[in-house]
């Protein structure tokens, strides 16, 4: 939203869209510590919600119970109990806020749905339209049903220009508004939902139509951590992040949000703020399109991966070959498989693939390379573990991979593969798997103060 001043000059007005997860809104406590962050802040006027998570550990998520429910009635089998547990979550959070909804005719289209063998994503998709109506009328706001607003393609791919325009027409009549979050509408008008995970999509695209200063993502912890805690001992938080860095952390398999749901906000350079409900005074992560801060750590994370192998093809005057780098990674993608990594030496080369992936083609692969390049000698080894140390700062700063073999030697960890990206993003090393714990908190010691 932009206001013009007296000068003329134009500037944007604040204006956020929130998006809370399952655990922000599993049973009335939480939605009570939601809407006092959301009415802390006028700005706050866009609401996306998920369905109720777990409240504690061993509890299942109402999106868990609907797919079961589905899967029962599919197969002809009694619903009642576990459709009685839904309609409580639900009933509990209400009869606790003291709101006055009732929900029962809702309750008894679901339930004939789900008799009547509705489809799986109209019936997973119940868990966050109750939870956004219930939320809704809880903070007094205008509720827009997603399936008005998100909009699908025939072939089940978004159709974000369709989705963009009319939601952002439905949104500037609505000055404060609960969407649900994780589904759409396909072209025929059946309810189609996300992968998984999928509302942290829904709040990006709301944010994007918002035209939002920010996209404020609360969850149950307090941002983007530097590693895995389960490898490394109570990790610090990142405070700034850029998008290309949480890619590269993203697909070595840190994850805080859905993959997909940087590109609205990205595109549109807007920033996302990941936020913890039970900690709101923490500041959290910021993903930022582009910055010139540089936290205090040269690297802003590392994360890494085992399962990996190497398939390595030496060949006597390789580098002059025209053409072999292409052939053999035609056979790799003949065979269904995407590589990982590529390095290769004067000659010799590697293709580095998931070890599972291979174990299925391993003999195509291998009859495949020797046909078309004719090597001299190729050879797979298992057991690699990738380690991505990623980070902006490591741009300008010198010395940054030494200090990283060093503390790999200091550690005895072997170094089996390097790989730098031209932008200097990032290192990748390659290890053992057995001295991935040992690796992954090798480094983290050493740049991390
Ligand atoms: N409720 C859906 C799920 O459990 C979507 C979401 O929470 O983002 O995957």
């Amino acid at each position: 939203m932009e206001k013009a001043t007296q000068k003329g000059k134009v500037i944007k007005m604040a204006l956020k869209v929130l998006k809370f997860g399952g655990s922000s809104l599993a049973d009335a406590e939480q939605f009570r510590k939601v809407a006092q962050i959301i009415k802390s802040e006028p700005e706050r006027r866009y609401i996306v919600a998920s369905a109720p998570g777990k409240r504690r550990a061993g509890d299942i998520k109402v999106t868990d119970l609907l797919y079961k429910c589905y899967e029962l009635a599919t197969n002809d089998q009694d619903i009642t109990e576990i459709f009685n547990e839904i309609k409580s979550r639900y009933n509990d959070i209400i009869s606790d806020l003291g709101i006055d909804l009732d929900l029962n005719d809702i309750f008894e289209k679901i339930h004939m749905s789900m008799l009547h063998n509705s489809g799986r994503d109209y019936i997973a998709s119940r868990g966050e339209y109750v939870n956004a109506l219930i939320l809704a009328k809880y903070l007094g706001f205008s509720f827009i049903d997603a399936k008005k607003v998100i909009f699908f393609n025939e072939d089940g791919t978004f159709n974000a220009e369709k989705t963009n325009e009319i939601l952002a027409e439905c949104l500037s009549g609505h000055q404060y508004a609960v969407i649900p979050g994780f589904y759409g509408s396909m072209p025929n008008g059946t309810i189609k939902t996300f992968t998984r995970g999928g509302s942290d999509i829904t709040g990006s695209i709301v944010a994007r139509a918002a035209r939002a200063t920010v996209y404020e993502n609360w969850t149950d912890v307090s941002g983007f951590l530097m590693a895995d805690p389960r490898c490394i001992n109570n990790p610090k938080v990142i405070s700034t992040i850029t998008y290309k860095e949480l890619r590269e952390l993203s697909y070595m398999g840190a994850t805080v949000l859905h993959e997909e749901a940087i590109f609205p906000v990205r595109y549109a350079k807007i920033p996302i703020n990941i936020r913890n409900t039970n900690a709101p005074d923490d500041k959290g992560t910021m993903i930022v399109y582009t910055t010139d801060e540089v936290g205090p750590d040269v690297i802003t994370g590392i994360a890494g991966k085992t399962g990996f192998s190497t398939v390595m093809i030496e060949k006597d005057m390789m580098n002059s070959e025209l053409g072999i780098g292409r052939r053999v990674l035609q056979v790799i993608e003949e065979n269904g498989i995407s590589f990982e990594h590529f390095p290769s030496g004067i000659d010799t080369m590697t293709v580095v693939v998931s070890t599972k992936d291979l174990h299925q083609k391993r003999a195509d692969i291998m009859s495949g390379i020797c046909k078309s390049v004719n090597p001299d000698n190729i050879s797979v080894e298992e057991n690699l573990a990738l380690i991505a140390i990623v980070g902006r700062g490591m741009i300008k700063a010198k010395g940054t991979a030494a200090r990283i073999f060093t503390a790999l030697a200091n550690a005895s960890v072997n170094i089996r593969m390097i790989d730098q990206g031209s932008c200097e993003l990032n290192i990748i090393v390659g290890v053992d798997s057995n001295d991935y714990l040992t690796a992954l908190r090798a480094i983290y010691e050493e740049f991390v103060k």
